[in-house]
């Protein structure tokens, strides 16, 4: 067998496009322009690439964003400041704060202090509790791409045996929830799983967010399964620049597997699209208009 490769990137620009047009009409027929406000704390270079990508990315769909960069010693106090007076800011409907954070600030306690109608990375507690719930939510974006990825290549997914290996508060648990929801059985499994090979090989759908390059091979893959993978490595290469490889030998498991993420190209274009998706979801919603078609 040969899978099918899921092109996200295609996926993600559709989206994007979408994204656009949701926001041009918000625009013509109530007079707004959704917006994203990024706060990046630090001088992580990393970070400052994705803050540039999402600034970039709101230009492109003709979204507002606001950028705030606060030195590396900002306090705790400072930064629940500046969230809150986001929350406030009309402006504004979604605002993220880009982790990781210096380690004299507790991301748990900045995320709580975010407003919930705002929270377009879905990682404050309620929001969280309302994605376990069932109920209406902002849904964490790498989770979100995950599904409209599986979507792609599966109508129902009712019934199908999951398997989410990896159990992040980011990643693993969200899609955990969202497959729930889509009525799978799903079974999470993290380090501490007895032999990881045999329950992934269980899986109709398995989706890999570990941080672990290429972990699971062909043999751990049930054939024809679908293979979500989430994960990106950067290795050295031979001298040359670093090579991005996700979680999963795709040479390998592509032999085995019905379809399957690619990395670069799978999941890693959706997160941002989803972020766009969500900032316009949550400016609908915060002004009693529903929810676009996205
Ligand atoms: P994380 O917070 O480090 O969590 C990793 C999870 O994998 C943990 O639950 C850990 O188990 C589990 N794990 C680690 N080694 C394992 C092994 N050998 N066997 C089974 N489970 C193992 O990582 P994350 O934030 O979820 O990210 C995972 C990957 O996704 C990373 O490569 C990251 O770069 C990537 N990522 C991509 C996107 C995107 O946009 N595409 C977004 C976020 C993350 P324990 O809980 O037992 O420690």
């Amino acid at each position: 067998m040969t899978a099918t490769i899921i092109d996200g990137q295609a996926v993600a620009s559709r989206l994007r496009l979408d994204v656009a047009e949701a926001a041009a009409g918000l625009r013509a027929r109530h007079r707004f322009t959704p917006g994203l406000a990024a706060i990046l704390v630090g001088d992580d270079p990393a970070s400052h690439i994705y803050v540039r990508n999402k600034r970039r990315a709101c230009a492109d769909a003709g979204l507002a964003s606001f950028e705030h960069h606060l030195p590396a010693d900002t306090s705790e106090a400072e930064l629940l400041n500046l969230v809150d007076r986001l929350g406030t800011d009309e402006r504004v409907d979604g605002i993220l704060v880009q982790l990781p954070l210096p380690p004299q600030i507790d991301p748990r306690r900045i995320i709580a202090g975010i407003d919930p109608a705002k929270d377009v990375d879905g990682f404050h507690p309620a929001n969280i509790g309302r994605l376990w719930s069932g109920e209406r939510t902002l849904i964490p974006c790498t989770a979100q791409g995950c599904l409209i990825l599986l979507r792609t290549v599966c109508h129902s997914l009712a019934g199908a045996e999951a398997v989410v290996l990896g159990r992040s508060s980011i990643v693993g648990k969200p899609v955990a929830a969202l497959l729930l929801a889509e009525s799978c059985t799903i079974t999470i499994a993290h380090s501490r799983t007895a032999d990881a090979a045999t329950v992934c090989r269980r899986a109709d759908i398995l989706v890999v967010a570990v941080g672990r390059p290429m972990l699971v091979k062909g043999d751990w893959i049930k054939p024809g399964a679908i293979v979500i993978d989430v994960g990106i490595n950067r290795l050295s290469h031979n001298g040359a620049g670093p090579r991005l490889v996700g979680d999963v030998d795709t040479v390998d498991a592509a032999m085995i597997a019905g379809a399957i993420s690619p990395v670069p190209g799978g999941v890693g274009p959706m997160t941002i699209a989803c972020l766009l998706r969500n900032t316009v979801v949550a400016a609908c919603r915060r002004r009693g208009i529903s929810d676009p078609e996205l």
